[in-house]
């Protein structure tokens, strides 16, 4: 990515992190940010194997889908991800869809390099992450840093274990040699446990199988439903979603019969 693409990134995540509520050095709760911003937040637990997230302009409506599958660390980088998509691409796209291989920054796509870049200026932005090593980490300059340090800034900026040592090479504050060690460390420590370790949150190396749906959702739900776009079965998932049931709602439908149809309708009813 050029210099100057770089530094527009930084610029635009800036501007987004300083309307968020930030504890001492990280976000507090990006997903609490997505409804100051108006945008229209789905959590939902879709499958370990299924895609991660995704980010749709609708109308005048901005919907961000995450699913809750994922540990909740590597939700919350997706949300940052696809934040940095409605920030940097809805000019000239209109929908994301993002997966494993799109996050994770293997992708070679100009438009998921530099999500995947705004998603780390905003979740740890180099000032604030130099500042955490000085303030917060004793010895850092004698000694450099611990697996245990790793989990701590983990807890800080409720990011994975991966992305901490992804940012703090990419930042150059630790090298290739340091990065394997600590690497080595986490897997004979595991994160889960040295997060515990350090009074930090391990939820977030557990999938938080969270629901979370608007109810505008269930409006447009109903709208297909009653339009002959998705399937009673499909309805009948969505609500129950909601803790609702058909009968909840019946004044609202229009009658018809339909062949039955799988969960997809619930997420591809979105991306029409
Ligand atoms: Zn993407």
């Amino acid at each position: 990515m050029q210099k100057d693409k770089k530094t527009e990134i930084r610029k635009k995540a800036d501007v987004f992190r300083n309307g968020c509520k930030v504890s001492h050095y990280g976000i507090i709760d990006l997903f609490k940010e997505c409804e100051r911003c108006g945008y229209k937040l789905l959590r939902y637990p879709l499958g370990e194997d299924a895609d991660l997230g995704f980010a749709v302009k609708k109308d005048a409506d901005i919907i961000i889908f995450t699913n809750t599958c994922s540990r909740l660390s590597r939700e919350i980088f997706t949300l940052a991800h696809e934040i940095g998509h409605i920030i940097l691409h809805m000019e000239s796209m209109t929908s994301f869809i993002d997966d494993a291989l799109t996050v994770s920054g293997k992708s070679k796509d100009e438009k998921e390099q530099e999500a995947n870049y705004f998603a780390a200026c905003l979740l740890m932005p180099s000032d604030d992450v130099g500042k955490f090593l000085e303030y917060e980490i004793e010895d850092f300059w004698e000694n450099g840093l611990s697996a245990m340090d790793i989990a701590r800034i983990m807890s800080e900026f409720h990011v994975s274990f991966d992305m901490v040592l992804n940012r703090l090479e990419n930042l150059g504050r630790i090298d290739k040699n340091e990065r394997l060690c600590l690497d080595n460390e986490r897997n004979q420590l595991r994160a889960g446990n040295l997060l515990r370790s350090v009074g930090g949150n391990r939820h977030l190396n557990e999938a938080s199988l969270e629901v979370d749906i608007p109810h505008e959702y269930i409006d447009y739900v109903i709208y297909n439903y009653n339009h002959n776009a998705i399937p009673l079965e499909t309805l009948k998932k969505a609500l129950e979603c909601c803790y609702l049931t058909i009968e909840d709602i019946s004044d609202r439908l229009v009658e018809h019969s339909q062949e039955e149809e799988g969960l997809d309708g619930l997420i591809g009813g979105l991306e029409d």
